[in-house]
């Protein structure tokens, strides 16, 4: 009975940090404009912690830097891995650690990403560059109002498990300004 309640609990706090996790790419995507087609709680064979935050194909992302790095700007490069970023740092705000398996394709991607924006770069110029994006990242994630939209949007994720592009911008009230003037 015991390890019932313990595993229950431990369920739970799975799954809020993963909902605070994902909210965190939720909220840094929009905050950043990038696209995204939904975020979600509910785990895949893939992702064990339901990580399947998703842009559209990361793979073919990469490919069209490698063809055409002229058509991806830094700043957009640069946005990607700070959407990247993010989901660890909210993860980390409010369990005090991360979970690596659950950010290691996160980190991939960033370290993917940043290799692609500085071209010709010194593996230590790549390195120190993703440091200053984590700080970026950070200060950004943890800022008061941008924290505040990440526990609006992990607090609906808990409820219903999944969102799409749509329905976070609605939770966060995104476009009701502009709509009225
Ligand atoms: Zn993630």
């Amino acid at each position: 009975m015991a390890t019932k309640i313990t595993t229950k609990h431990e369920h739970s706090k799975n799954l809020r940090r993963t909902a605070f996790h994902e909210a965190g790419h939720a909220v840094m995507a929009v905050l950043l404009k990038l696209p995204f087609r939904y975020v979600t709680i509910v785990p895949t064979a893939e992702f064990l912690g339901g990580c399947n935050f998703r842009t559209p194909s990361y793979a073919q992302k990469l490919r069209l830097v490698a063809q055409n790095p002229n058509a991806w700007d830094r700043d957009r490069l640069e946005n990607e891995i700070l959407f990247y970023m993010a989901g660890a740092i909210a993860e980390k705000r409010i369990s005090g650690r991360i979970e690596a398996r659950g950010s290691s394709s996160d980190r991939h991607c960033a370290s993917d990403l940043a290799t692609a924006a500085l071209r010709y770069a010194a593996p230590e110029e790549v390195v120190a560059y993703l440091k200053y994006l984590s700080v970026r990242a950070s200060n950004l994630v943890n800022s008061p109002e941008v924290w505040a939209q990440v526990v609006l949007i992990a607090q609906r994720l808990l409820k219903i498990k999944k969102l799409t592009q749509t329905e976070v911008k609605e939770v966060l009230g995104v476009g009701k300004f502009a709509a009225r003037t």
